[in-house]
């Protein structure tokens, strides 16, 4: 194999899936560099023992908190990235977060593109990723230049009555945006069959629009592109100069046998904890602080939502399997009589007695009258998601030994208890705090601690000023000439919705950006050419 090609990405989820999918057909020689192998299909995947309680698809890394106290963060190293385990709920960030938003602990800053002039990506990445929706129906979503490619998920009955309770009282529920594959006159081989395993398992039958099976496996076998599993890229060289990334050091099989890569582009996207430890262990003469951290911004402004699950527990059995089609945006902005934003609450992915011990085995005691099953059988499940702000403490460092430190303090906690309040009066108004069996109120829930990686952000973010920023508005860095971000790093800020589908649309934008560098057309679906059944695979 030659180690020479037109570009090197650095990760094959949200963001680095997306990007070399868009450039596959450039016919540029792309090398997909990817840390992890595929995510076997076997029964475990939709296992809650062997997914929740054991935690058998999480990596084995150890980080450290400020204290220095080790702990195993729930990250996950395959091809596609977390989208391997996400809930596929694609939203768009509202047109606010785009500008500058003051929060009751301080400021979440303006990004350096507004809405708008993000938004024809937005569509692109929903219509690649397929997802299920209703522009039109959430109040607070911006101008859609194009509608969903396919309609909404319907509710299952008991989230109907939810639905329209809301609405009765003067709510404005919608239908969430889903990333699954539904049709199933496209997809003989492999469809959703809406289980209840979508949220946090992999899926078996390859039917969740994850990046594996949306952007990277139609692209693999296409003469140009090359996926390197089980290649964990260390450290990024550069010429004497600094301006130029010369080589992509690689260890395949962890025994610290080096090989290296080049290329004209060089695309990281491996995650932001993990993209700032490959800039921060990229340091040279040139870059004495690490790649293109001339700023001190590399690793700083973590974010990752300050959210919480929620399961209420009502006398009426839940019936749901797939239960993620509901969202309120309600309490997004601020509004007359509130000051602070609060947050987006949508659904969480059906709760069952195998999951319920795994996360949180000491509160099911609370409900002696029903076994776990019986408790799961009557939950209704919950996210709620509160925006988190870009500090520049809360941040990932890394010591000699290239292990990962993150520091990090929440923010908006007033907000979030907020957001909490509103829930509560919620399930008031919907018939869930009053028909439990403790007969007071009482939700089981539970606070996401700093393990919980699943929506980390911001450590390389992008801007117009090179003294507060890491990247160019492009996501190129300022101070190296051939050099991306494309993953979650670049964001300013995160917003209270989930972060997948801004990952994936800013991809196709960079993506587009780098084949207009190149004098390449990313024309023509060179992936749906290729074969669907690679898909399947
Ligand atoms: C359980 C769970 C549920 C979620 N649900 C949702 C949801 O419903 N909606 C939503 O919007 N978001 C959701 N998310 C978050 C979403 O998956 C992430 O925001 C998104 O995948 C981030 O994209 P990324 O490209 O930044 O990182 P990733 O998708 O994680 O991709 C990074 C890739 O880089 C690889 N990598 C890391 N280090 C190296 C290295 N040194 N060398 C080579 N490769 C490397 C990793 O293995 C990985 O494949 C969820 C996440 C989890 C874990």
């Amino acid at each position: 194999m030659s180690d020479e090609f037109d570009i090197i990405v650095i990760g094959s989820g949200a963001g680095g899936g997306t990007l070399a999918r868009t450039l596959a057909a450039s016919g540029k020689r792309i090398l997909l560099l990817e840390r992890g192998d595929y995510l076997t299909k076997e029964a475990d995947n939709w296992d809650p023992a062997e997914v929740f309680v054991d935690g058998r698809y999480i990596s084995p890394d150890t980080w450290y908190d400020s204290d220095g106290t080790p702990f195993q963060p729930q990250i996950h190293y395959f091809v596609g990235g977390a989208t391997k385990m996400y809930g596929g709920a694609l939203y768009r960030l509202r047109p606010e977060d785009f500008g500058q938003l003051r929060h009751v602990d301080g400021v979440s800053p303006a990004w350096p593109l507004s809405y708008d002039e993000f938004e024809p990506w937005y569509t692109k990445a929903e219509w690649l990723y397929q997802v299920h929706g209703s522009h039109g129906e959430d109040p607070t979503e911006g101008e859609c230049s194009r509608q969903y490619p396919w309609p909404a998920v319907s509710h299952a009955p008991r989230i109907q009555q939810i639905s329209d309770a809301l609405a009765q009282g003067g709510y404005h529920p919608f239908h969430a945006p889903c990333g699954i594959l539904l049709n199933e006159a496209d997809r003989p081989e492999s469809w959703c069959i809406r289980c209840a395993t979508c949220d946090g398992y992999p899926c078996m039958v390859h039917a969740k629009a994850d990046a594996e099976v949306i952007a990277v496996r139609p692209i693999v076998g296409l003469p140009n592109v090359t996926l390197l599993r089980n290649a964990e890229v260390t450290r990024l060289e550069t010429d004497p100069t600094g301006r130029t990334v010369t080589g992509v050091v690689v260890d395949r099989g962890g025994d610290g046998k080096e090989e290296i890569y080049r290329a004209d582009i060089v695309v990281l996207a491996a995650g932001a904890a993990n993209t700032a430890k490959i800039l921060l262990r990229s340091a040279s003469d040139a870059h004495p602080a690490g790649l293109a951290n001339g700023s001190d911004q590399v690793g700083r402004n973590y974010m990752f939502h300050n959210s919480k699950a929620v399961s209420a527990f009502g006398e009426q059995d839940n019936d749901t399997v797939y239960q993620k089609t509901l969202a309120i945006n309600d309490f997004y902005l601020p509004a007359i009589g509130r000051e602070w934003p609060l947050g987006n609450i949508q659904m969480l992915g059906k709760s069952n007695a195998g999951a319920m011990k795994g996360e949180e085995p000491h509160l099911t005691k609370l409900v002696p009258h029903w076994s776990l099953d019986e408790a799961a059988h009557h939950a209704v499940d919950f996210w709620l998601t509160t925006e988190d702000l870009p500090k520049p403490d809360n941040r990932v460092t890394v010591d000699n030994d290239g292990n990962i430190h993150l520091d990090y303090t929440n923010t908006n906690e007033s907000e979030a208890a907020g957001l909490y309040e509103e829930f509560r009066k919620i399930l008031n108004h919907v018939g869930l705090a009053k028909h439990h069996v403790l007969h007071k109120n009482f939700y089981m829930s539970m606070n996401i601690p700093i393990a919980a990686v699943a929506h980390q952000a911001g450590t390389a973010r992008f801007g117009s000023d090179p003294a507060t920023s890491v990247l160019d508005v492009n996501c190129k860095a300022h101070e190296v000439d051939n050099l991306y971000v494309a993953d979650t790093s670049f964001f300013p800020s995160i917003g209270a919705v989930n972060p997948a589908l801004t990952a994936m649309a800013n991809a196709i934008r960079v993506g587009e950006h780098i084949a207009d560098r190149l004098g390449v057309s990313t024309a023509g679906d060179a992936a749906a050419a290729h074969g669907a059944s690679a898909i399947a695979r």
